[in-house]
């Protein structure tokens, strides 16, 4: 319960990783010795959601309970779901087992998810019903046909990263996705564009981080480890001042 309201995490883990190179999925890579999606559960038993939904692929709902939640000791006892094809598939399916008033969908992939933007989605959607955790773009980014050749470049200063979680209203985005499955053809990339295509209601941009990226080549799991590495040294250096 916060401020009244009851919060539910949904918790994506159920894609095979192909971009990774690994048989392994990615969500049980390790990462100092922790699989990859341990540290996004912690993050939300951290935190106040009052329950976590975790989706995981067909078939590893009872390696999951074993080897992740029970293993690691991941408190509020993640409900576990099977997720499906793609991504809104996994939704989805997370999405029918939700209990709470608002919902954060968060990646596993995005493992360095802190408390800090966990509160501030938080506080977002309860006035807002929509808000998503984004980050300015750094790069220029062009739009180009597939010979190449390029045919805009949108004003930078408007154009956002969009990050997880993506935290909405339950109701709004269950009715959204119930709308979207209902569809022939589906061509979405976030849960925002669930919203934005399927219902009027505004989705805010909210100030996520850029450490809190998505774990998608094994570059990103070198950056990842230094990420962790350089959050071990600032707890300890906190400790060594108390
Ligand atoms: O593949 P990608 O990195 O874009 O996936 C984003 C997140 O969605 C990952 O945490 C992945 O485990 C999850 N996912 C899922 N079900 C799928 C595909 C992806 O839960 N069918």
């Amino acid at each position: 319960m916060y401020r009244g309201q009851t919060f539910s995490a949904v918790v994506l883990a159920a894609g095979s990783g192909k971009r990774m190179g690994t048989s392994v999925a990615k969500q049980y890579l390790p990462l100092l010795g922790k699989p990859l999606m341990v540290y996004s559960l912690e993050a939300f038993a951290k935190s106040p959601v009052d329950e976590i939904i975790l989706v995981a692929a067909p078939g590893e709902t009872a390696y999951c309970r074993q080897q992740i939640v029970e293993k690691y000791g991941i408190e509020k006892m993640p409900r576990i779901v099977e997720g499906g094809q793609e991504r809104y598939d996994s939704v989805y399916a997370g999405l029918q087992s939700v209990t709470g008033n608002y919902v954060l969908i968060h990646d596993s992939a995005r493992a360095f998810l802190t408390e800090e933007i966990i509160f501030r989605a938080m506080d977002a959607v309860l006035g807002c019903g929509a808000a998503v955790v984004a980050m300015p773009v750094k790069d220029t980014i062009k739009e180009a046909g597939a010979d190449g050749i390029v045919s805009g470049t949108p004003d930078r200063s408007r154009l956002w990263s969009v990050q997880t979680p993506q935290c909405f209203e339950t109701e709004l985005v269950r009715g959204a996705y119930g709308k979207l499955m209902g569809q022939e053809e589906i061509r979405v990339t976030d849960d925002a564009m669930v919203v934005e295509q399927m219902t009027a209601h505004p989705v805010r941009l909210i100030e996520g981080s850029y450490e809190n990226i998505k774990v998608t080549t094994p570059d990103d799991l070198l950056l990842g480890e230094a990420i962790l590495k350089r959050r071990e040294m600032t707890v300890k250096r906190e400790e060594k001042k108390v």
